[in-house]
């Protein structure tokens, strides 16, 4: 056992708890403003594969736009670097549901973690997969290690009643040509997507895909290519926490990404992956605890990928 990650993942866990935590919790899907606010858990997964966990690191929570690079991998692995004729690869600097930046640029999402840009992206798994949402989710368990993964069909059809800003998002890529698909079906796997609901422990074992360069830790299967997989670290690094990418890169210095399901996953090549949990956000739309507790880890074991 590699106490050295446990003994700093309680000390940094038990010093964040203490500070005051003045964020809110998303209040725009219904089904997630109810959620206890004082959720708090961690848990390190690495490359050896030894877990630590601290608080609710067992628990479930809705892992929102974190699901967006499960979606990016998915796509990538099976249409390699044509991907990008549809989507970009730059930071918005803007919201992740911004309309201006898309009509700006006709149709063309600024990258794949933003909500237009996986919208295009599951447009292109519904062109691909005859049946997108199972064959996504077996993708996600496959490398989760676990089939016990699910959607919340609750949450996503809470989401659906309300999402007026992605229909418009999509709508405005369907008259520029970048969805192919009937935008209901788009939607419907988009929100689905969103709706995957995983454990920190969970999520940090998923993402060890990605701190392994594209194999599985347990098998030793190559699900995408390193190269794949550095160009998605790339994407997390500049891309992943909407317009506060800057700052966590900054603070952290780690490839990572957040959902306002208050979930944050962060991944250091070759070492460990690592997620964080705790509801309440700040005004970007990152979990305030998640983004002080990570910047502790980096700063504390003096690693980071910089
Ligand atoms: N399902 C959310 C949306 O489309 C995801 C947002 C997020 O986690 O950033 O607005």
């Amino acid at each position: 056992m590699n106490s050295y990650y446990e003994q700093i993942l309680k000390e940094i866990y038990h010093d964040v708890q203490r500070l005051k935590d003045n964020g809110i919790v998303a209040q725009y899907i219904p089904e997630l403003a109810s959620i206890d606010p004082s959720k708090f858990g961690v848990h390190l997964c690495t490359s050896e594969n030894e877990n630590y966990g601290v608080g609710d690191h067992e628990e479930k929570f809705s892992i929102q736009s974190i699901g967006k690079v499960l979606s990016l991998a998915l796509a990538f692995q099976q249409k390699g670097e044509d991907l990008w004729d549809r989507v970009g690869v730059e930071p918005s600097g803007n919201p992740f549901n911004s309309l201006w930046q898309l009509e700006y640029e006709h149709g063309k999402p600024r990258n794949p973690l933003i909500n237009s840009g996986a919208i295009v992206i599951c447009d292109i798994l519904c062109s691909l997969h005859k049946h997108p949402h199972s064959e996504f989710l077996d993708f996600v368990r496959k490398v989760a290690g676990n089939h016990s993964i699910e959607y919340n069909q609750t949450v996503a059809n809470s989401e659906k009643k309300l999402g007026f800003r992605n229909a418009a998002l999509i709508n405005m890529m369907k008259a520029s040509g970048n969805i192919h698909n009937e935008i209901d079906e788009v939607l419907n796997l988009y929100y689905q997507m969103c709706s995957i609901e995983m454990s920190c422990k969970e999520l940090a074992s998923t993402f060890l895909l990605f701190a392994n360069h594209g194999k599985l830790i347990s098998s030793g299967e190559q699900i995408i290519t390193s190269s794949m997989a550095k160009r998605i670290n790339a994407i997390m690094q500049t891309c992943g926490f909407y317009d506060e990418a800057g700052d966590f890169s900054f603070k952290v210095g780690l490839p990572g990404k957040s959902g306002i399901g208050g979930g944050i996953v962060a991944v250091h090549p070759g070492k460990y992956a690592v997620a964080v949990w705790s509801p309440r956000l700040n005004k970007k739309g990152n979990s305030v605890r998640g983004m002080e507790l990570l910047e502790r880890l980096t700063t504390k074991t003096g690693l980071s990928i910089f």
